[in-house]
């Protein structure tokens, strides 16, 4: 096995591939109204059915996990991108992360407030720079600079969107609650036995200007090594960074030779406090574990085997 500058072959698994995307954990899905419930759904499906095709047409881990957190990102139906929750000056702060499981490449953004699809950003400063992490105007420079999309900050001022946000039942106060954690991720395994993983936010609502949550902190929110798995996790940022929550789901595998199911969940029932959060995980077998310990966790899994479903918690018959 090759160190950590090498490649990390990856092994031979046939035709083999699998995805599982989150859409946030967190408020309880039993009280959101039925706008919120079907949009959420849709977009949860839209975004898997892209990636699937993806996948069995063979594309790279690298290429779904972008494509598929972009769509995810241009939906307001979620925290990440258009549907971002404001800080509390009443502006939006993106944050996202990526990462190649073959060679452990990454590259991440924090604290945009222009560009459209900070995930993309974050694929640049990945293979475009020396960096890890570009933070506020330097990310946005370095944006412009190559030509990505930059919108206007009210681009993010979403609430209306009228898919979500025609009921009159609902304050903007709730609404801001359920899309509090409304944050995205996906974990892939390809048909080349590649992993990645990725993850993109409005990070928390009426957070501080300024503040970062673990979404774009490679070995918080985001980490893929083609040798163990693919995470992404969704929750309570700080928790996340404090225990280097998405890393160390890898490290109890790699020095402990825990399964990738014991590894999630010791994280979610012993490690984080409870009611912090998710994780969504792919083995180097395709084997897809998701787990919160919050009321609900909005999730998606397909499989080369057929699988394909949308779930707003992982309670009872979650894995396959
Ligand atoms: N983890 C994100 C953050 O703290 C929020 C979320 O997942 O809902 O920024």
């Amino acid at each position: 096995m090759s160190s950590q500058q090498g490649s990390v072959e990856a092994a031979d698994h046939g035709k083999q591939w699998s995805i599982v995307i989150h859409g946030g954990a967190g408020s309880d899905s039993e009280k959101w109204n039925k706008e919120m419930k079907s949009a959420r759904e849709k977009g949860m499906s839209r975004a898997l059915t892209a990636g699937k095709k993806m996948l069995q047409d063979g594309s790279p881990a690298l290429d779904v996990v972008e494509a598929v957190i972009k769509i995810l990102e241009d939906d307001a139906a979620f925290n990440a991108g258009r549907g971002s929750v404001l800080n509390q000056e009443g502006a939006a702060e993106l944050d996202a992360s990526i990462m190649n499981g073959k060679n452990l490449q990454c590259g991440a953004v924090a604290g945009v407030t222009n560009v459209k699809n900070p995930i993309a950003l974050a694929r640049q400063v990945m293979v475009k720079t020396p960096h890890v992490l570009l933070v506020s105007e330097g990310a946005e420079s370095f944006a412009k600079d190559i030509g990505m999309e930059i919108v206007k900050p009210d681009y993010f001022l979403s609430w209306h969107d009228p898919r979500v946000m025609e009921s009159t039942e609902i304050s903007i106060e709730e609404k801001n609650d359920s899309f509090h954690y409304g944050t995205v991720g996906c974990a892939v395994l390809d048909q080349h036995g590649n992993l990645a993983a990725g993850t993109s936010t409005g990070g928390t609502s009426k957070k501080l200007k300024g503040r970062v949550g673990d979404s774009p902190i490679i070995g918080a929110g985001t980490y893929a090594d083609n040798r163990f798995a693919a995470v992404s996790g969704t929750g309570i940022g700080e928790e996340y960074i404090r225990r280097a929550a998405a890393y160390d789901v890898i490290a109890q595998m790699r020095y402990a030779s825990k399964t990738l199911d014991a590894a999630v969940d010791e994280m979610i029932t012993r490690q984080l406090p409870d009611r912090s959060g998710g994780l969504i995980a792919v083995g180097h077998d395709g084997r897809i574990v998701m787990q919160h310990n919050t009321p609900s966790m909005t999730v998606g899994a397909a499989t080369s085997e057929g699988r394909f479903e949308i779930r707003f918690n992982t309670f009872s018959e979650d894995r396959r």
